[in-house]
């Protein structure tokens, strides 16, 4: 694509980083047909290519963004299906953060926007707030939907329809502290916290903490991390995302360069994708770049990691259907597909997936409160071609999605470490009692 950035213009690394991405893209289009926002709405500016070009004219001319811009932005799911599907290597990622960063600084929302906006920033990415907003959310849920027919209250009452009912306590294994390994150690691990997780399902972690201590590895709790960012990132909110990345990469660093570790492992891949890329997200920062790389360099998916651990095979097959569900953030932003299956499969499960496993669910972080019918529309079709498969149960490697998902259907939703950990003895996910072996 030619660009016509002025050399006054390209002085900005950022802008001379778009225009290096934007030169990349050759308009062939083959990105709007696993785009599930072009796949649901046809029109060519709710596709990758419509976007780049609303993206390069806005930058081009440095000018605020307009209301058509952020409508067909913020439609975008970040879910980065154009980035597997192109194959010219357009990095759309970095490309629609920046155009994020540029509408947060430049266009005036209306004003509930703004407001429903700042208190998604002040209160997803804090455990403890989280939980009291939920409380909050058990009064409110009844009124969802007469709020749904008010203009400007929809995103309110997706929030409403989503709470999920009495949060979580804390858990023991959120405060600092160290699992030991059982045996002999074989690696030494940090385990990310995170946000919305602990709160929503706690047992995700309990099981990623027992199946890796079982399996010889150390696990630490590390102090003083905290969210990864990446909700206030999906926001446009650059200076917010990268203090939350500053405050762990200096958590992490402490850690590793103390006691050691062999590698951040991330349950939520939608937190693995930015943390994998903090050390782009920094690399203008001469204080931070290099700890910010070293960082993203061992951090992994759990899934990841434990398929390069090895399991040991199952002895026969437990007789339990799944259907596992690829969250974007693993399979397109961080290029993990077959290490899940893989692993469900070598301990015994039988896993099918969808016809539309490039397609995603509509969660995409706080897409399903912002934009809710978009969001219902995409968990509908996810849910019925999961559904479509029969399984006794779905699988899923990031809350987002199983939160989303859940809401949909009635078969119940595991985390892929909470089916890994049952089979290997560990108690049953929610929704299932017994041992992992149909009776
Ligand atoms: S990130 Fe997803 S929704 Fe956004 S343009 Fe790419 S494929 Fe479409
Ligand atoms: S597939 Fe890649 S090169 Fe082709 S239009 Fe989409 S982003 Fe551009």
């Amino acid at each position: 694509m030619q660009t016509h950035f002025s050399l006054a213009q390209l002085a900005d690394p950022h802008v001379a980083e778009a225009e290096k991405i934007l030169r990349t893209c050759v308009h062939c289009g083959f990105c709007t047909a696993t785009c599930p926002t072009y796949v649901l709405l046809g029109d060519e500016l709710d596709s990758p290519r419509g976007r780049i070009y609303l993206i390069k004219d806005m930058l081009e001319n440095d000018r605020p963004a307009t209301e058509q811009e952020v409508k067909h932005i913020d439609r975008c799911l970040s879910c980065l299906s154009c980035m597997t599907t192109c194959p010219s290597g357009v990095n759309y990622m970095h490309l629609v953060d920046q155009a994020r960063v540029h509408i947060e600084k430049t266009y005036v929302r209306p004003p509930r926007d703004r407001l429903m906006r700042a208190m998604l920033a002040r209160v997803l990415p804090y455990p403890d707030r989280f939980r009291l907003a939920l409380m909050g959310a058990m009064v409110g849920k009844p009124f969802a939907p007469l709020l749904a027919k008010i203009p400007g209250l929809k995103p309110l009452a997706a929030m409403l329809r989503l709470s999920p009912g009495m949060p979580n306590g804390r858990a023991p294994h959120e405060a600092p502290g160290t699992f030991p390994a059982q045996g002999q150690r074989r690696a030494r691990v940090a385990l990310l916290r995170g946000c919305a997780q602990p709160v929503l399902r706690p047992e995700i972690d309990d099981a990623a903490i027992r199946l890796l201590t079982r399996l010889g590895v150390e696990v630490v709790r590390v102090a003083g991390e905290g969210c990864c960012g990446a909700l206030v990132h999906h926001m446009g909110r650059e200076e917010e995302a990268h203090a939350f990345a500053r405050n762990n990469v200096d958590a992490w660093t402490r850690e590793m360069d103390g006691p050691g570790l062999d590698a951040i492992l991330v349950t939520t891949s939608g937190c693995g994708t930015p943390i994998k890329d903090y050390g782009h997200m920094l690399r203008l920062d001469p204080a931070y770049k290099d700890k910010a790389a070293r960082v993203s360099a061992i951090t992994r998916d759990i899934s990841e990691f434990l398929f390069g651990l090895g399991l040991p095979k199952a002895p026969a097959p437990l007789g339990r259907k799944v259907a596992y569900h690829s969250a974007c953030s693993l399979q397109h932003g961080q290029k993990v597909k077959g290490p899940p299956v893989e692993l469900l499969r070598a301990v015994g499960f039988e896993v099918a997936e969808p016809f539309d496993p490039h397609l995603c669910c509509g969660s995409a972080g706080t897409y399903n409160m912002l934009q809710s019918e978009i969001a219902d529309q995409l968990k509908a079709k996810k849910v019925g071609t999961l559904e479509a498969l029969s399984p006794d149960i779905i699988a899923a490697g990031n809350i987002g999605c199983m939160a989303q998902i859940g809401s949909g259907t009635g078969v119940p939703v595991a985390h892929t470490v909470e089916l890994l950990d049952w089979a290997m003895g560990g108690p049953a996910p929610a929704g299932f009692s017994g041992t992992a072996k149909a009776a």
